[in-house]
């Protein structure tokens, strides 16, 4: 694994469509929030960084577990 800029293919939450996200890892954990660019709505994108494992992992839900 090797922390930095990263691109990655994920499927938008909503409605399916291939949707790229670029973000950067060397920082380490993330989450940001990402608008698709079909349906655009946000998508909620979570990353972890394995340091034992040396995986990343991207979790990918939909924004609708906010509380307002
Ligand atoms: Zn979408």
């Amino acid at each position: 694994m090797k922390l930095g800029s990263q691109v990655h293919d994920i499927s938008c939450p909503h409605c399916g469509a291939q949707t790229r996200v670029a973000f950067d890892t060397s920082g380490g954990e993330l989450q940001f929030i990402d608008d698709c660019t079909v349906c655009c709505n946000a998508i909620n994108l979570r990353v972890q960084i394995d340091d034992q494992h040396q995986l990343m992992r991207l979790f990918v839900d939909a924004d609708d577990e906010q509380y307002y």
